[in-house]
């Protein structure tokens, strides 16, 4: 730890809690895991386990290569869906690993159903249907082809529909109930099977939304689900950088590149070893983020450098912080959405951009309070 110009503490308990918080609320509904992105630059190494030791046996990632390196970790009799489904070709590592192919249009029906023909054995695979994203998923022409087309899915194991909703952060947006009316119909369409439909947003819409299984992600990680309303889920991470530098300057003193910030009073400044290399995005050092020292904000001044930020620590007093103490960017008091709020971007991001710089430390083994 001492080696660490900055520490990342991730508590995979309350990852579990927030999982079974959101398995409690959808009742009769399975909750799947979307474990994708190193599970949202959190490590799902570490988390998808954590998850499948809660009781959770569906897991979602984005790439092939993203489901190769999570299978291996766990249980048997879970089940890991690769949204993107096949490459053109990498059909065969799908089975090679025990991996369950998200179909997102014809080509990849035609290839998966190709391949089962050639194990001469059914294939499970999830098939996605596009309901309003234009981004993945067989189109509503595709769709009504493939119903009209007897053989088309010959050999291919429908284990789950699914679907997608482009704006269940907003939850009076219209265009959820058109995408949920659009998803139902498709079904017909299809043969009889599970559905899936509600990512962590729209598991909130309410029982409509749920269908048979339901696929959070950003809550899971303690991204608040519901915009308007206190954020119900348990915070997972910790984000703590490391003072590199103490000094004491002058009013008028320009800090950092390009000068762009002067202080008009004398200031202590603090250098911490925390910067766009490690995720702390530019846009950040502009906004009103601050790192904190208990209950002490200390306000970002000057931009963000590739390795370090600037902190203005006159509120505190002097000797307070010295060279090797740790302040709080990301914590109880200023969670990953207040940070991405004003960056101007979404928690999402935020996490994902974390760096690999960082020392990691899990909290696996502490009693939840
Ligand atoms: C990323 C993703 C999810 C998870 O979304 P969250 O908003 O993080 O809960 C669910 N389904 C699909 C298809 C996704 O791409």
């Amino acid at each position: 730890m001492h080696a660490a110009g900055a520490l990342l503490t991730i508590d995979l308990q309350a990852i579990r809690a927030n999982w079974r918080m959101l398995q409690a609320r959808v009742g009769s509904a399975e909750c799947a895991a979307v474990v994708k992105a190193d599970a949202y630059g959190l490590g799902a190494a570490q988390v998808a386990p954590a998850l499948a030791a809660e009781g959770c046996r569906r897991f979602f990632v984005a790439h092939l290569d993203e489901g190769i390196a999570v299978r291996p970790g766990l249980p048997q009799d879970a089940t890991v869906c690769v949204l993107h489904g096949p490459p053109p070709g990498a059909e065969g590592e799908f089975v090679a690993h025990g991996l369950v192919p998200v179909l997102n249009s014809r080509a990849q029906v035609d290839a998966w159903r190709a391949l089962a023909h050639r194990h001469d054995r059914e294939l499970s695979a999830v098939v996605q249907v596009d309901t309003g994203m234009a981004r993945l998923g067989l189109s509503p022409v595709e769709l009504r082809a493939l119903a009209g087309d007897a053989g088309a899915l010959r050999g291919v194991r429908v284990a789950c529909v699914m679907s997608h909703l482009a704006c269940a952060e907003q939850p009076e947006h219209p265009a959820n109930e058109a995408q949920r009316g659009r998803f139902i119909a498709a079904r017909r369409c299809l043969p009889a099977a599970p559905a899936s439909f509600a990512n962590s947003c729209g598991i909130f819409l309410g029982g409509g939304y749920h269908f048979d299984l339901v696929r959070p992600g950003a809550a899971l990680y303690g991204i608040a689900p519901i915009a308007a309303a206190p954020n119900p889920m348990r915070p997972v991470v910790r984000l703590q950088g490391r003072v590199v530098q103490m000094r004491s300057i002058e009013p008028g003193t320009p800090v950092g590149y390009g000068h762009a910030w002067r202080c008009e009073r004398p200031a202590r400044i603090a250098t911490v070893s925390v910067g766009y290399a490690d995720g702390w995005l530019r846009a950040i050092g502009e906004s009103s983020a601050a790192a904190w020292v208990g209950d002490v904000a200390l306000p970002l001044v000057g931009r963000v450098s590739m390795d370090t930020i600037t902190l203005d620590a006159s509120a505190l007093p002097e000797g307070a912080l010295v060279p090797g103490a740790l302040v709080d960017l990301i914590g109880d008091r200023q969670d990953v959405d207040a940070v991405a709020a004003r960056a101007g971007t979404i928690g999402y991001e935020i996490l994902t951009a974390l760096g690999s710089r960082y020392a990691r430390r899990y909290l696996a083994d502490v009693a939840a309070p």
